[in-house]
């Protein structure tokens, strides 16, 4: 059977829903949504359809169903839970000609509910023609990840201009033309970036000059999360979708790389330490010069661009050079190292704060000053410490942490070689030696660090805490 799609303009007009229960709320809801005048019909109402009721929100037609209920209604949803009373409610619709859903009961309905992506006024609806509807959810979630949030101010935008795109563009393909520029050029960004009215400045520019204006170059600074492709945020996706250029360091792994667009130039401008400066300037140069060929660049880091990457000076830089720069943020090492090692940052009665730091500063600049780190009741997640943990140990004991505080050493936090190391302060410069910690690798200092004995999920734990390390392989859920 092949169905005919159909988007209904209900506003305004009186429609039914049969049955009193949670999915003849879920279908009234959705109707009110568009506007409908919505009459629930059933002998008792849960209690949040009943709140509607009360408040007329919905029209209560109670008691058994009649035929006579379907007088002068558009259209009607049967959502019993009793299989003969749909069948008759669909019956008599179909009598007086009249567009009948059965909810969960493709042979008696005359019309589908599909499954929807909303980004109102543009909605995608997905069917099986009800011969799977679980298969049309997946798809459905597979058009969610894709569509950009953005679509919906784009469309409504076009909606609004649409009298002028149309009288300036009267000839069909250089309206098409006019569109793929707006979908494909700066116009969305800017939408993305809550920066309406600018958007609707650049529209309007466009439709005055002579056809679409050159695409202008811009660099996003993305955020790639700690290296599990699942914390990649779908902000970030759309942008390695859509990037002409991909500027990457080391930290980023193939596993995200492998998302970028296909025919993307991908350029390693992974830093090793000495020689970091020149690094840093090569980078800007790189970022600058494709951005004025009028590439969509996307600069991509590990973790998030604003926590020790580096992202504020490249925007900074950006900016002084008049070039469009966006941030998409990632899940920062601190935050992915403590999730994927059972550690709460913070936790009531242990931890009331939590410090992001560094051991390696700026050339030349020495470690931050510890001292208000050294008291007790405050989380330290410390990035690029393992080089320097002997003078970070010292450092935190002669300020006043306890030898016994636990710290945890996350060495490839969410990667499928996650490894954790728990055990105390004290001990700390010892463990990384021993257990020749790699990079990258993130110290978590503090009461909480303790949780990882108890609460690790994932990845290899090595308890530590008693002098005599055991391995112990954990069950990997992710
Ligand atoms: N911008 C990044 C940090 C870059 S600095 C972020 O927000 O996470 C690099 C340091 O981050 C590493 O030396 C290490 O301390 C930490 N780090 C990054 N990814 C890590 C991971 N997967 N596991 C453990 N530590 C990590």
């Amino acid at each position: 059977m092949k169905l005919y799609p159909l988007f209904a303009d209900l506003h305004g007009l009186p429609v039914l829903v049969v049955g009193g229960g949670g999915v003849a709320r879920r279908k009234a809801e959705a109707l009110l949504g568009a506007g409908a005048q919505v009459t629930v019909g059933a002998p008792r109402l849960d209690a949040e359809l009943a709140a509607w009721a009360g408040a007329g929100t919905i029209r209560w037609q109670r008691g058994e169903f009649v035929p006579g209920w379907l007088d002068g209604m558009w259209l009607v949803i049967a959502a019993t839970d009793e299989r003969g009373l749909n069948a008759a409610v669909a019956a008599a619709a179909s009598e007086r000609r009249l567009f009948a859903n059965v909810v969960d009961d493709a042979a008696h309905s005359r019309f589908h509910v599909p499954a929807v992506v909303d980004r109102s006024p543009l909605v995608v609806a997905v069917s099986t023609a009800g011969a799977a509807p679980a298969l049309a959810r997946r798809v459905r979630e597979t058009l969610e990840r894709v569509l950009d949030h953005g679509l919906g101010a784009l469309v409504a935008l076009a909606q609004r201009q649409r009298a002028r795109i149309v009288r300036r563009h009267e000839n069909l393909a250089d309206r098409r033309a006019f569109y793929d520029w707006l979908h494909d050029g700066p116009v969305l960004p800017l939408l993305r970036a809550a920066r309406g009215q600018e958007a609707e400045q650049v529209l309007l520019a466009a439709l005055q000059g002579d056809g679409p204006p050159p695409r202008k170059g811009s660099v996003t600074l993305v955020g790639a999360g700690p290296g599990h492709p699942g914390l990649l945020t779908l902000q970030a996706l759309r942008a390695l979708n859509e990037a002409d250029v991909v500027l990457h360091d080391q930290l980023v792994g193939d596993a995200i790389l492998a998302m970028v667009r296909r025919d993307a130039e991908r350029i390693d401008v992974g830093k090793r330490c000495g020689g970091r400066q020149v690094a840093q300037e090569q980078i800007h140069r790189l970022m600058l010069a494709h951005a004025r060929e009028g590439r969509r660049v996307v600069r991509l880091k590990g973790g998030d661009p604003f926590v020790f990457g580096r992202g504020g000076e490249e925007m900074a830089f950006l900016r002084r050079h008049g070039v469009a720069c966006a941030v998409v943020p990632g899940v920062t090492a601190a935050v992915a190292c403590a999730a994927f090692a059972g550690i709460p940052l913070t936790q009531r009665g242990q931890a009331q704060s939590v410090c992001l730091l560094t051991a390696h500063g700026k050339a030349g600049s020495d470690m931050p000053d510890v001292q208000a780190l050294g008291r007790p009741g405050q989380t330290l997640a410390i990035y690029m410490g393992v080089e320097r943990a002997d003078a970070l140990t010292a450092r935190l004991l002669a300020h006043g942490r306890a030898t016994d505080t636990p710290v945890a050493i996350v060495e490839n936090g969410s990667l499928p070689q996650q490894r954790v190391i728990a055990g105390v302060l004290a001990e700390l410069p010892r463990l990384v030696r021993e257990h020749a910690v790699g990079s990258p690798a993130l110290l978590i200092v503090g009461e909480v660090a303790a949780c990882a004995t108890s609460q690790a999920w994932f990845g290899e734990l090595v308890d530590a805490r008693a002098g005599q390390p055991v391995a112990e392989p954990m069950a990997e859920l992710a």
